[in-house]
């Protein structure tokens, strides 16, 4: 049975945000969240589970991200932390990444997409003409300077969910709801299945109560969402890892096989 060889977490930024911003029913207790990237190593090439956030944050947050940075408090993010550096730290070339699957296209996650014009971008569609001219309310979530430059870029567009190399290994999973094409990733490892959440889960709590956040982009959708991950998990067909989640950051070794 075919899977993938490695999968190595990559160091990214950490932000402050109030429990109640990451799920409706939530505390204001503030919770430092990772924003993590993931990179796959498959023997048909390299795989790249979002982007993090644009190098240009890591010096200037507050002109990058303008009236973001009201709700995203406390960036903490050093050149090193950025998903090339990152990358090139683990032993990698960036430039061998052969497909960047990204979950959806906020700040936090597509940062980094233009520093792989090379690869094979891959999202769901509905997410790129959203990203492109969101909802009012929606707006301060999506930067421009990080789609344009990419503009040009092999962008694939999915309707389903899609094997990547057609060998079951590495499965793009539609998790839609937070955003219109949210997805997940599901890696096969020698140790077992892991699912890389993205955003459609933020913190595990989520996990019981089904709680979407207050500003998806369809809340019924990113509940049935989280409860599709969650059967998943209680099946056993795979562990769950919630990027933002302080804990999962904590209890999952950074480098899998
Ligand atoms: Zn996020």
């Amino acid at each position: 049975m075919s899977q993938a060889t490695k999968l190595i977490a990559l160091d990214g930024a950490t932000i402050s945000m109030k429990e109640r911003h990451l799920m409706m029913g939530g505390s204001d207790r503030v919770i430092d969240i990772p924003i993590p990237s993931f990179l796959i190593e498959h023997p048909k090439g390299l795989v790249l589970f979002d982007t993090g956030c644009a190098p240009e944050v890591a010096t200037d947050p507050e002109g990058y991200w303008g009236p973001a940075t009201k709700f995203l408090r406390n960036i903490r993010y050093t050149p090193d932390q950025v998903v090339d550096r990152q990358i090139k730290l683990h032993g990698y070339r960036p430039e061998d990444v052969k497909f960047v699957v990204v979950s959806h296209l906020h700040l936090d996650h597509s940062g980094g997409m233009k520093l792989f014009p090379q690869a094979q971008l891959i999202t769901f569609k509905g997410e790129l003409p959203y990203a492109y001219w969101p909802d009012r309310k929606a707006r301060n979530g999506f930067i421009l300077a990080d789609l344009l430059p990419t503009r040009g870029f092999d962008w694939r567009e999915l309707t389903e969910d899609a094997d990547l190399f057609g060998d079951g290994s590495v499965n793009i999973i539609k998790t839609a709801g937070h955003t219109p094409g949210e997805c997940s990733l599901k890696v096969r490892l020698k140790r077992g299945n892991v699912i890389l959440t993205g955003d459609t889960i933020h913190i595990r709590p989520q996990l019981e109560t089904l709680a979407a956040m207050d500003s998806d982009y369809d809340i019924g959708e990113a509940s049935a969402s989280i409860r599709r991950l969650r059967d998943m998990q209680d099946s056993g067909e795979a562990a769950l890892w919630i990027s933002h989640d302080p804990d999962d950051w904590k209890r999952y070794e950074h480098v899998m096989e």
